[in-house]
């Protein structure tokens, strides 16, 4: 396939590559140039702009910065949009706002033009051996024209809904992996000051429930995605007073536990209810019930 690609930073350089060895033609733009220098090494030609580059190009793909060097290079002053033919398609690969997404999509739409979003997941260890997770919003018809594509940069591509939801999925990975390591940490600093080392704790966790992927493989669909709650395996009374404990040892020790207090008043509220009985994930009513959304099928 002729692929033009834009931002060849630490994710666009490697997926880029990738491309070239998978034995597609590169077209590649960077506002770095010196940026492009392994591509071109590779056989990549260079053009002076995205119009230029998406001229020459049955797919284009962007993995720039954010929402703000997207719109700007597929929609500004000799942009993607100015340039690329019709039946050509373009992906953006940057984590970006679904809103902007589905805004560049419509206008995109409105030419003709098919537009998807794609995030992807995998650092760059991932983007080097394209082992990326990819995650793709908008057309499932071109998602699968452009499957071939994606596979050369991923292992692990899915198609997850409509304009925009590529991105949302993303958002939601991030904002888990972001919170979650402020969390252990959180937990670290409270088990660190009441005397255990961090590589102690560490192993703990990660020989524990939660790090055998307890939660994410089981808790998470098995229990709060079915709404099995009465099928108690550790009831909420006994979960929440494991989390008292915890803030306990905190307040004992001086550490701010900002995350595990406010989860803590969640398990009050779900006490308050009467859920005591049933299994700990029905605490998560209560985060339900602030969003007027169920998490359960
Ligand atoms: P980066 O800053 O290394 O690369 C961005 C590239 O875009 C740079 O080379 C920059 O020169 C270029 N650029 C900026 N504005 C441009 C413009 N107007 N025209 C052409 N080129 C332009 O960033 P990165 O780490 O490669 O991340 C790229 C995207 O991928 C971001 O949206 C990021 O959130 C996402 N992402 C990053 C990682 C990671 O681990 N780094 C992982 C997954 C997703």
């Amino acid at each position: 396939m002729r692929i033009g690609f834009i931002g060849l930073g630490n994710m666009g350089g490697p997926m880029s590559l990738n491309l070239i060895k998978a034995g597609h033609s590169l077209v590649v733009n960077d506002v770095r140039r010196e940026m492009a220098e392994p591509q071109i090494a590779g056989g990549a030609q260079w053009a002076d702009t995205a119009a230029a580059v998406a001229a020459k190009s049955e797919l284009v793909f962007t993995s720039l910065p954010g929402p703000k060097e997207v719109e700007a290079v597929a929609l500004g002053e000799n942009g993607i949009l100015s340039g690329i033919p019709q039946g050509s398609v373009y992906a953006d690969l940057s984590t970006n706002s679904p809103s902007v997404i589905r805004r560049i999509h419509a206008v995109f739409k409105a030419k003709g033009i098919a537009m998807l979003d794609a995030p992807v997941s995998g650092g760059i260890p991932g983007a080097r051996s394209a082992t990326l997770s990819v995650m793709v919003g908008g057309d499932q018809a071109v998602y699968e024209k452009i499957k071939p594509a994606l596979d050369a940069i991923g292992d692990k591509v899915s198609f997850i809904g409509d304009s925009g939801a590529g991105a949302v999925a993303k958002l939601v990975h991030n904002m888990v992996a972001i919170c979650s390591t402020q969390l252990l940490v959180e937990a670290f600093t409270m088990g660190m000051k009441a005397g255990v080392p961090a590589d102690a704790l560490l192993k703990a966790v990660q020989d524990g429930a939660y790090g055998q992927g307890m939660i994410l493989k089981g808790a998470l669909p098995k229990m709060v995605m079915r709404g099995n709650f009465d099928r108690v395996t550790f009831a909420l009374k006994l979960a929440r007073k494991d989390l008292a404990l915890a803030t306990e040892v905190g307040r004992e020790v001086n550490v701010a536990m900002p995350i595990a207090t406010t989860v803590e008043q969640d398990f009050l509220t779900a006490l308050a209810h009467g859920l005591g009985d049933k299994d700990m994930t029905a605490v998560v009513t209560v985060q339900e019930d602030r969003a007027g959304i169920k998490v359960r099928n």
